[in-house]
């Protein structure tokens, strides 16, 4: 396994594989490794002879100048479960490297149709757009046969799905399922920074999504929404949004019985730490 920094050298490396007729898979990471991304490196090595993953704290997806200094950093204990992975390549770059200064205000335009306007792009704004810049970024880099990505960033992944086919990317997404820990909560680098009580606690949303998905047709999805915020909004917690939407426009769901695809997304803040998850409540 080679740890990489430039854009030139991985290139040099990955031509040659290409040459040899070897498929790229590509899993784009911030780092903070857990089991959740060793899921989707899993899943890359099963479907591919070559594996790149890249760690790289995207400046542009912050809103906050805070969070992105608090992000974790921990290359040396992330490369070290990667050599378990069978991965050959690690992308750690700079940011200059990422955004060299002439490109820096090149702003990728697309038009995500609406599909993030809503949940996180309510709450973030100019989330999505920075999260769009990096990956073709790196897309133009790696050049991957397929790209592989987690359902917890729900929202995330419809947007990466819809820039591959508008700008008629040839690379396939595979998204892969939410890896928990124990007691239910979502495995997350943030997860870390939480406090030991809180962490406990947070069981309580992937019960509340539970919830939601078995008394889907018990009540409205405005009462869904309704009880599910009270569900989480317990000491310590502040819930931004519940919000159970389409699962391919990403509109919100007024009736179930008018769609075929349903997601149940929620976003709440535990201490100064923001949660997301999400579950699939109707497919
Ligand atoms: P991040 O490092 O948080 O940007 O995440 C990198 C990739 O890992 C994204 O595609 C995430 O959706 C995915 N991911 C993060 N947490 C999980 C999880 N608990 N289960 C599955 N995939 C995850």
């Amino acid at each position: 396994m080679k740890i990489i920094k430039t854009v030139l050298q991985l290139q040099k490396v990955l031509s040659k594989e290409r040459a040899l007729g070897k498929s790229i898979g590509f899993t784009p990471t911030m780092g903070a490794l857990h089991k959740g991304h060793y899921s989707l490196v899993t899943r890359m090595m099963q479907e591919n002879e070559i594996g790149v993953v890249s760690i790289f704290v995207n400046p542009t997806q912050f809103g906050e100048a805070s969070d992105l200094k608090k992000y974790p950093r921990t290359l040396k204990a992330d490369a070290a479960l990667l050599s378990k992975s069978g991965v050959q390549y690690i992308f750690a770059p700079s940011v200059e490297e990422v955004y060299p200064k002439k490109g820096k205000k090149k702003k990728l335009k697309l038009d995500l149709k609406g599909l993030d306007s809503k949940m996180e792009g309510e709450f973030r704004p100019g989330h999505f757009a920075g999260v769009c810049q990096v990956v073709k970024r790196l897309l133009d880099i790696v050049e991957p046969d397929a790209l592989y990505m987690g359902q917890k960033d729900f929202q995330q992944f419809s947007i990466i799905n819809h820039m591959l086919r508008t700008l008629k990317i040839p690379t396939k997404l595979v998204v892969c399922d939410i890896i928990r820990e124990p007691h239910g909560l979502a495995m997350s680098s943030r997860n870390e920074r939480l406090t030991k009580d809180h962490r406990k606690r947070a069981a309580v949303i992937y019960k509340m999504l539970q919830w939601i998905k078995r008394n889907k047709n018990k009540y409205s999805p405005a009462v869904l929404k309704k009880r599910g915020m009270e569900k989480i909004t317990i000491p310590g917690f502040r819930p931004e949004y519940v919000a159970i939407v389409n699962g391919d426009r990403l509109t919100s769901v007024r009736k179930m019985d008018s769609h075929d695809y349903v997601v149940a997304c929620v976003a709440v803040w535990a201490g100064d730490i923001r949660l997301i998850d999400n579950i699939i409540i109707k497919k």
